[in-house]
C-alpha cells in the first residue's frame, strides 16, 4: 500500500521516534507547528477515526495523555493541543490515522480555529444537539 505512515511503521522510511508499544508509533512530525510536534499513529492502517476500532480508539487517548506529559517537560511549553484532522475537508493530508501533539506557548499567537459563528437563539442550538443525539 503506498502509505507514507505504513512505510515507517514497516522501518522503510527513516523517522525521529519517541515512543512505541505493541499498538501505537509516536515520531516528530516533518513539518512541525513547533519543533517537537509528535504524531501518534496506529501500526494498523487505517483511514481515520470513523476507520479506527475501539481498541486503538480508547487506547490512543492514554498514549496521547502520556506524550502531552512528556513533550510539555521537555519543550516547557504552557499548553497542548491534541488534534485529529479526518477527511479532506479537516485538513487531513495522510489518509492513515493519527494525532497530532501540538505543544503551545502563551504568546505564539496560532489559531487552529479563528472562524467562529454564533447561533441566530437557543431553539437552533437545540435542535443541533437533537440532530446529534439522534445519530448516535
Ligand atoms: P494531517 O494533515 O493530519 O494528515 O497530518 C499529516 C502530517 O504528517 C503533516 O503534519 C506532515 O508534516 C506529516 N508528515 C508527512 N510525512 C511525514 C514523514 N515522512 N515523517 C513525519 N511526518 C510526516
Amino acid at each position: 500500500m503506498d502509505c507514507i505512515f505504513c512505510k515507517i511503521i514497516a522501518g522503510d522510511i527513516h523517522c525521529s521516534k519517541v515512543y512505541e508499544d505493541a499498538l501505537f508509533i509516536a515520531f516528530l512530525d516533518i513539518r512541525p507547528v513547533h519543533k517537537g510536534h509528535v504524531l501518534i499513529v496506529p501500526k494498523k492502517h487505517f483511514l481515520n477515526v470513523f476507520d479506527t476500532p475501539d481498541e486503538e480508539a480508547e487506547a490512543i487517548y492514554k498514549v496521547a495523555k502520556k506524550i502531552s506529559g512528556a513533550v510539555m517537560k521537555a519543550s516547557g511549553c504552557d499548553g497542548i493541543n491534541i488534534v485529529q484532522n479526518n477527511n479532506a475537508a479537516a485538513g487531513q493530508e495522510v489518509f492513515h490515522s493519527h494525532l497530532h501533539i501540538i505543544h503551545r506557548y502563551d504568546n505564539d499567537k496560532l489559531r487552529f480555529a479563528s472562524i467562529h459563528k454564533e447561533y441566530d437563539s437557543l431553539d437552533e442550538m437545540g435542535e443541533m444537539a437533537e440532530k446529534v443525539k439522534e445519530a448516535l
